[in-house]
């Protein structure tokens, strides 16, 4: 009887203790999130409020259902992303695509890395899913803010294929050269791990996506493009990018020309160095995206042309020679036809 007292009351000591480490988790995790949370307050379908869709654009329901991760690399863009996050939910949800948004910001003073930020937003979107309770997304698109699907027959659907290049030449506004692959582009998960994600050696405006496709090919990947899309050039994407008001960073500075002209065999998503600022969840016209901001790290000894103020000025060599692994597009210059 005595025994059975003893033991009775040492379960229930452990059963208090477990009760006050409880507690103890439960108050820590509020007073300290590991992510901030300033939901969004959406009703579901049905009337039904769907929590994560508080802090995710489109949670993905169906366990069989692709989800899409967009990926936008950013800098000092929000009038841009005040248009953009709204429309391109909109757009995905009409075609019932599950999808959530990550910004990923660049807070450092170095000059804007469009595929370093890519790089991380697609290492950091898994665990900031996997915080919020929900499961990985199984395909990313490298979105710029600035661009903006009009037709709905553009597919942003799984690419299960290979890489498909939604921004093809021919449809973007801009850029209408055969290796182009910027603006827009998907990729399965899988796909982006084999190609180590993208060089972190491209600083400044260019070349990281010619890079990028070259990367895709060497790993033996066939790129994808819309057909039968007859918008053409002028009203297939709205490009909203004034050159005045956004101007291109173009500087060449150190050797960055020599070094940024070929295929990069050495750098990529697993050699991508940075501190993570504070992650938000934000909320634009009721849609969720999460913010992250990133400082990206530079080893000066290596890619000096991250920062070009106080460099020596250095002309752009035209003419240098060129091998295969000179990843420079050849852009023929169309002639300007006298009338
Ligand atoms: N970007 C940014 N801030 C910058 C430069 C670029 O947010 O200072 C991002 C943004 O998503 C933009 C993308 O990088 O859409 C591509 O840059 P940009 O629009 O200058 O290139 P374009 O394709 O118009 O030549
Ligand atoms: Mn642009």
């Amino acid at each position: 009887m005595r025994l059975l007292k003893r033991n009775l009351l040492v379960t229930f000591r452990l059963f208090v203790m477990c009760l006050c480490g409880c507690l103890i988790v439960v108050l820590f995790l509020t007073l300290f999130p590991l992510v901030e949370v300033n939901t969004c307050h959406r009703i579901g379908s049905g009337g039904a409020v769907n929590s994560l869709s508080n802090v995710i654009a489109s949670p993905v329901l169906n366990e069989k259902d692709h989800f899409l991760c967009l990926i936008i690399p950013f800098r000092d863009r929000f009038e841009e992303l005040n248009e953009f996050v709204p429309m391109i939910s909109e757009f995905l949800n009409k075609k019932s695509i599950a999808h959530a948004i990550f910004v990923v910001n660049q807070i450092d003073t170095l000059r804007f890395n469009r595929a370093s930020l890519i790089n991380v937003g697609f290492i950091k979107s898994e665990k900031v899913l996997h915080d919020l309770g929900s499961r990985n997304c199984d395909y990313v698109a490298l979105h710029d803010v600035d661009l903006m699907p009009l037709n709905t027959e553009l597919s942003y659907a799984y690419p299960e294929k290979g890489p498909f290049h939604v921004a093809a030449p021919g449809l973007h506004p801009k850029y209408d050269y055969h290796e182009f692959l910027g603006g827009i582009l998907l990729i399965t998960r899988e796909h982006f791990n084999l190609a180590n994600g993208l060089s972190n050696r491209y600083w400044g405006w260019g070349l990281e996506d010619d890079e990028f496709h070259r990367r895709l090919l060497d790993s033996q990947l066939k790129i994808l493009r819309p057909v039968n899309i007859t918008t053409g050039k002028e009203s297939t994407f709205k490009h909203f990018h004034s050159a005045r008001a956004r101007k291109r960073d173009m500087s060449i500075c150190y050797n960055q020309q020599e070094v940024t002209r070929k295929r990069d065999r050495d750098t990529g998503m697993n050699t991508v160095s940075y501190k993570m600022g504070r992650t938000f969840q934000n909320c634009i016209d009721n849609v969720a995206y999460t913010l992250l901001n990133i400082e990206l790290l530079c080893d000066h000894s290596k890619t000096p042309w991250c920062n070009c103020k106080d460099a020596p000025k250095v002309e752009m060599k035209r003419n240098l020679p060129r091998d295969e692994d000179v990843i420079v597009p050849i852009i023929k210059r169309k002639r300007k036809t006298v009338k």
